[in-house]
């Protein structure tokens, strides 16, 4: 449903004290970060309206025909391999719109996968931003020896010393979510349509999705584990633990019990030195190394450190599915974002991108309350439909004060109407799932074919919050 406007007021003041006081107190670097709005009282529409919109994002200026406005030829970049039977990341696809519409609409379809693969895999950015920074190699050279407080301090005085992007905006980028709606819309007027079903994107009729995931980085997190896996059972969720794979031994008896108990696990690597990523060679010697590791653990996950990565590259790894990429993150190592609060395919993986911000870069770098961005995001992507993605790490948020804080986000989440909570795993299989499925039309009723159809559910789009949702609405 759409934000009510009693809660679109409570949204806008959460937002508008923090905002207000981030910026007023703010440092010049730092002060760019006010451009960054997510609520504003004022604009074109008036009253509350939600507007996550960076006056900087691209704009849709001729609809389905826009390019982006950061252009960049599609040969200045090594293409993401597009396997013959990789699962397409195309606007139809996307939607799952009945089969008998996809001739009428193979042009815009087809055109539609060129501009959303510029915010999936981060084509926007320059190449040399879509790669590490040379830099962190020293970084990387001295770590071992810091201080974690004084690392923070480091890490905090480069994000609010660098250039920030442009694009996309934060807390919220809606620029992949406007074309979609934009692209659904227009193609129903040029094909003469009020309204039609698609496959939702969630199953068992759920609105939504929320999906718990830690990085665990060292042995002071691994020892909080069952702390903050506690307090999920406590709210009826279960979350993925993921776990440099060669950085420090794993107590097994522990995480068996965990699994047990529900959770799962997935790789973070093979540690937090910065390689993976670092050069061709580096990545040709360690991922096999850390698949083969992945595989014998049964870990069908990865997340890599620091999130840093080379899209083309990571879209080669062999697992089911990753979670490196945010869909905004303007503050880790390696910034940028793929726009997207929804599964896509990165290659043969699915991708499950984070998709609120990441407790370290509350607390540590920007020294905020997290509950604000938290609570306001999670509500944003609940009313689209979207998938809610938490990235929190034992290490930081698994004591006082801020596991209080992690408690009450969980009370928050598990408050979010018709929500599937699920993990990572459960996610990229359902949404393979969703992605073989076929909807056809018998006699004027909606039918949904394929594996895992049973879970399916077709549903008008004037029933899809992301189909009609607009800025100011
Ligand atoms: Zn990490």
């Amino acid at each position: 449903m759409f934000l009510a406007p009693s809660y679109m007021g409570f949204l806008y003041e959460v937002w508008f004290d923090r905002h207000y006081r981030y910026t007023s107190q703010a440092s010049t670097p730092y002060s760019r970060l006010g451009d960054y709005q997510l609520f504003t009282t004022s604009g074109p529409c008036g009253g509350n309206n939600i507007r996550t919109h960076s006056k900087y994002s691209p704009d849709f200026g001729d609809g389905i025909a826009m390019a982006l406005s950061v252009r960049k030829s599609l040969d200045e970049y090594p293409p993401v391999p597009d396997s013959a039977c990789a699962p397409r990341n195309d606007a139809f696809a996307f939607w799952k719109l009945p089969m008998e519409l996809a001739t009428g609409l193979a042009a815009s379809t087809d055109y539609s996968e060129s501009i959303i693969r510029r915010y999936l895999f981060e084509e926007y950015l320059s190449e040399q931003q879509r790669k590490p920074s040379r830099l962190l190699n020293y970084y990387y050279l001295f770590k071992a020896i810091i201080p974690v407080a004084l690392r923070h301090r480091i890490n905090a005085i480069a994000v609010h010393s660098r250039r920030p992007l442009e694009f996309p905006h934060w807390p919220c980028e809606t620029a992949l979510l406007d074309y979609l709606r934009q692209w659904v819309n227009q193609s129903l007027l040029s094909l003469g349509l009020d309204d039609v079903p698609h496959i939702s994107f969630w199953p068992d009729g759920h609105r939504c999705c929320i999906v718990l995931t830690h990085d665990v980085e060292s042995l002071v997190g691994f020892d909080r584990i069952e702390r903050m896996a506690d307090l999920e059972e406590k709210y009826g969720f279960r979350s993925a633990l993921n776990f440099p794979l060669k950085q420090y031994p794993l107590d097994w008896r522990r995480l068996e019990a965990l699994k047990r108990r529900g959770f799962e696990f997935g790789a973070h690597g093979l540690a937090h030195d910065g390689r993976l990523f670092r050069s061709e060679a580096d990545f040709n010697e360690l991922a096999p190394l850390l698949e083969q590791l992945a595989r014998e653990r049964d870990f069908r996950g990865f997340r890599s450190p620091s999130t840093l990565r080379r899209v083309e590259w990571l879209s080669r790894m062999a697992f089911d599915f990753d979670c490196s990429l945010a869909d905004t993150d303007p503050f880790e190592p390696q910034p940028g974002g793929s726009c997207s609060v929804f599964p896509f395919f990165l290659g043969h993986m699915v991708e499950l991108p984070y998709t609120l911000a990441q407790d370290h870069t509350l607390i540590h770098l920007l020294r905020k309350d997290p509950l604000p961005v938290w609570t306001a995001k999670l509500h944003w992507i609940a009313s689209i439909g979207g998938m809610i993605l938490t990235l929190t790490h034992p290490d930081y948020s698994g004591v006082e004060p801020h596991i209080s804080r992690y408690e009450t986000l969980l009370k928050r989440l598990s408050e979010v109407p018709g929500a599937w909570r699920a993990l990572p795993s459960e996610v990229a299989s359902w949404w393979r799932q969703r992605s073989a499925m076929a909807l056809t039309m018998r006699n004027g009723v909606p039918v949904v074919s394929g594996a895992g159809c049973q879970r399916a559910v077709a549903r008008q789009l004037g029933d899809e919050p992301l189909a009609k949702w607009e800025h100011g609405q």
